[in-house]
């Protein structure tokens, strides 16, 4: 783990601090009609890395429950959106890397982080399947994985909900 990534500083706190209510906005969407589809098909193959919800600590520091799904695959695999939607945002983020935000509709909201590239712009509609970018390892991470969020009405809940068993 790199050190700005644990103590970051000055000038990196205050990009941190506004980034914030970026991602809040994003997070905090809400749009008439219900979803479309509420099955979600995988945004990328690869090996679930850290599940929901597991404790973490950053070189001894407790950090909050993981907030989504952690899938690994290489850099440069397509990352492709699990349902119909809407892009809110997409840009580099702090922490998050670049970062795709989709509106499902209703208080439904996925994210997906530390992506190589950036394949969609905010406001574009995307089909189930449609590519959003590509895995990679930008932002705080430690190698090439998807972290893939899903926020209903304001709270984070567990990806694997909304994927087939
Ligand atoms: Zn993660």
């Amino acid at each position: 783990m790199q050190r700005q990534y644990v103590a970051p500083n000055e000038e990196q706190l205050a990009r941190i601090r506004a980034e914030q209510p970026r991602i809040q906005a994003a997070l905090a969407t809400y749009s008439d009609g219900t979803p479309q589809l509420l099955r979600f098909v995988r945004p990328v193959e690869g090996r679930e890395s850290s599940p929901f919800g597991l404790r973490r600590y950053f070189n001894g520091e407790p950090r909050r429950p993981h907030s989504g799904l952690d899938i690994a695959a290489p850099t440069g695999t397509p990352v492709r959106a699990p349902a119909p939607g809407r892009v809110i945002d997409a840009g580099d983020f702090y922490f998050n890397g670049n970062t795709v935000f989709l509106d499902h509709g209703g208080g439904l909201v996925t994210m997906y982080c530390h992506l190589d590239r950036i394949d969609v712009t905010p406001g574009q509609l995307v089909e189930r399947g449609d590519r959003l970018g590509t895995v990679g390892a930008t932002g705080r991470v430690t190698g090439p994985h998807l972290h893939w969020s899903v926020v209903l009405n304001g709270t984070m809940v567990d990806p694997k909900l909304f994927l087939q068993p």
